[in-house]
């Protein structure tokens, strides 16, 4: 199997029927980085910063976080990188942060991400200007967790605008351009892309979280870890909806939830219309490899069908379609 990951590692991931899909990969230590030349991914899709704050016992500093990201940029060369601002918070408890994050009923719906991080300005500040100096020249890709109204977006954009605009100011050296993004994890937000799209310049589906809010069924209990599917008619619905309106918008839509590292799964998101996912750097080879065995087209028509009737077996009728195919 590794050797044929290993024969298609410079070939494009492009089904037989011509649809050219991205594997970006994801990663959030330094650890992770020999990882991208040996799959050849795309680029990476979610940098998870808060890494480096979670195995921290105080607070990185601002030259730390930098090297880090620019160390980061470097292993990836002239292909994206994601950086997602820090997601801490609920579960994820950092210790020099003790007092404030106590225990809360329901973490995960918590005060995190970057709800924390807008009420904690000084984190995000030093941040983002760690953000900045690492990408100065380069095309600066930032992409913020747990947006659940657009404003927090637009807050968050200008905290980092705010940076850069004193950089510039003082004749110091700032990235070519900044696209920013936000992580759909929260449902509410599926209800204003009219409003959301227009701000931003693409947009990443964490699925785990998504999946855990679209369910109310939390994703770190083991009791309800096969109780939903990834691949029910709800999840797809959803997805599929949010792929339409930004193609339309015309803004990158992509997937870095576990979801899109697994092949049927990822079979299922290619069938929507979702054709960039960033996925465990284990990953790469297995989706590669199915993705150029498959014709995709078929897939969307059948797929249409089956959501559009409320068809409630997908992953049995996919797994034929996929078994037929040769897959
Ligand atoms: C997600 O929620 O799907 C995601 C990619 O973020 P994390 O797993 O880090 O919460
Ligand atoms: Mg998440």
């Amino acid at each position: 199997r590794q050797a044929e990951y290993a024969k298609i590692r410079d070939l494009p991931a492009t089904s037989k029927d011509g649809i050219d899909v991205k594997l970006m990969m994801n990663a959030g230590l330094r650890a992770d980085l020999p990882g991208f030349e040996e799959v050849n991914a795309d680029g990476i899709g979610l940098f998870r910063t808060e890494f480096q704050f979670l195995v921290s016992a105080t607070l990185p500093r601002r030259e730390r976080q930098t090297r880090l990201y620019r160390d980061v940029l470097e292993a990836a060369g002239d292909k994206p990188v994601v950086f997602r601002t820090v997601d801490i918070g609920g579960d994820k408890a950092v210790p020099y942060m003790r007092d404030e994050l106590h225990e809360e009923e329901n973490p995960a719906m918590g005060w995190r991400a970057l709800r924390l991080a807008l009420d904690r300005g000084g984190l995000m500040k030093v941040q983002a200007r760690a953000l900045l100096d690492a990408g100065a020249g380069r095309v600066l890709h930032i992409m913020f967790p747990m947006v659940s109204e657009p404003w927090e977006f637009d807050a968050a954009k200008a905290l980092v605008e705010e940076q850069r605009a004193y950089l510039a100011r003082t004749n110091r050296p700032t990235p070519k351009e900044i696209r920013y993004g936000v992580m759909l994890e929260v449902p509410a937000l599926a209800e204003m892309l009219d409003t959301l799209f227009p701000r931003i310049d693409f947009m990443s589906v964490g699925t785990n979280d998504l999946t855990q809010f679209l369910f109310a069924a939390d994703r770190a209990d083991p009791r309800l870890a096969d109780r939903y599917d990834w691949l029910s008619p709800a999840v797809l619905r959803f997805l599929r909806r949010v792929a339409t309106a930004a193609k339309a918008a015309g803004k990158p839509l992509s997937v870095c939830g576990e979801m899109g590292g697994r092949p049927l799964e990822s079979l299922a998101l290619m069938a929507i219309g979702i054709e960039r996912l960033s996925i465990t750097p284990a990953a790469v080879g297995p989706i590669k490899a199915m993705v150029r065995s498959a014709e995709i087209l078929p897939l969307r028509e059948a797929m249409a069908g089956w959501l559009d009737s409320g068809c409630s077996d997908i992953r049995a009728r996919l797994t034929e379609a996929a078994d037929a195919q040769g897959i």
